[in-house]
């Protein structure tokens, strides 16, 4: 069975809603491909004009946080609930940035993985290794420590519409690309892992994405390794060039 590729923009805390539409306007015509889907994650604010200005278009809407509680005392939190009323499919959990700047620490990750599957929200689950990991030669145990807690509980079922995401964190935002030999690496270790914690037919179906300075001149090569099915693209992915890499 062919998994479909997978082609996810990570907007970060860029671009006002009025400049969310703009992007979506300029993007419009590039990122036609109905071979891949293609994902626009937005900041909250942006997701309500986002929604409007790729409806009947190709691509889908995706958010970079949510908490795990569906209503209630949680100021300045939003909730799966809200995200699926206004037109939400998919959600990033367990960013690097949400790991390192804001605390979230597997057992958070492994409780919104669970909560955006009851919820009915794709999880673009990410994993990655620090520098000094790679340089320590131990990224393969850690890749295999996160994917196993932020999976614990998780069904095969469930883990046939998940997305991974392998993000090396040396790689995001800094321009420097992990090789293809070295992210195929990596997500093969990860397709491996998920074969030995379900079974093959899970490992079959699972989506992995690259992401880490993905862009319009690596990302055939990258897309290009049998055990990676699409990238999740930060800066890239507010340009023009996410046309390209859609199509890539
Ligand atoms: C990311 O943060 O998910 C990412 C891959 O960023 P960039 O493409 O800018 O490295």
């Amino acid at each position: 069975m062919a998994r479909r590729r997978i082609i996810a923009g990570n907007w970060k805390m860029n671009k006002t809603p009025s400049e969310a539409v703009e992007l979506c306007a300029t993007l419009k015509d590039l990122v036609v491909n109905d071979a891949v889907d293609v994902v626009y994650c937005v900041p909250a604010i942006d997701i309500v004009p986002v929604a409007e200005a790729v409806k009947g278009t190709n691509v889908h809407v995706g958010a970079e946080n949510f908490y795990i509680e569906d209503k209630g005392a949680f100021t300045g939190e939003i909730s799966a609930p809200m995200l699926k009323d206004a037109g939400v499919e998919y959600i990033i959990i367990g960013h690097s940035e949400r790991r390192d700047i804001f605390g979230e620490n597997d057992v958070l990750i492994n409780a919104k993985v669970k909560k955006a599957f009851a919820s009915g929200l794709k999880p673009i689950l990410c994993c990655g290794e620090s520098l000094a990991l790679r340089k320590a030669d131990t990224y393969k145990e850690w890749i295999t420590r996160q994917i196993t807690w932020d999976l614990d509980g998780v069904t095969a079922d469930q883990v046939k519409e998940l997305v991974i995401a392998y993000e090396p964190i040396w790689a995001i935002g800094t321009g420097e690309t992990a090789t293809a030999d070295q992210a195929q690496e990596v997500c093969k270790l990860i397709r491996d892992l998920i074969a030995k914690l379900y079974d093959d037919a899970t490992a079959e179906a699972v989506r992995i994405q690259y992401g880490g300075s993905m862009n319009a001149g690596n990302a055939a090569e990258l897309l290009s390794k049998p055990d990676i099915d699409g990238g999740l693209i930060g800066g890239a992915s507010l340009k023009p060039d996410f046309g390209q890499i859609v199509n890539a």
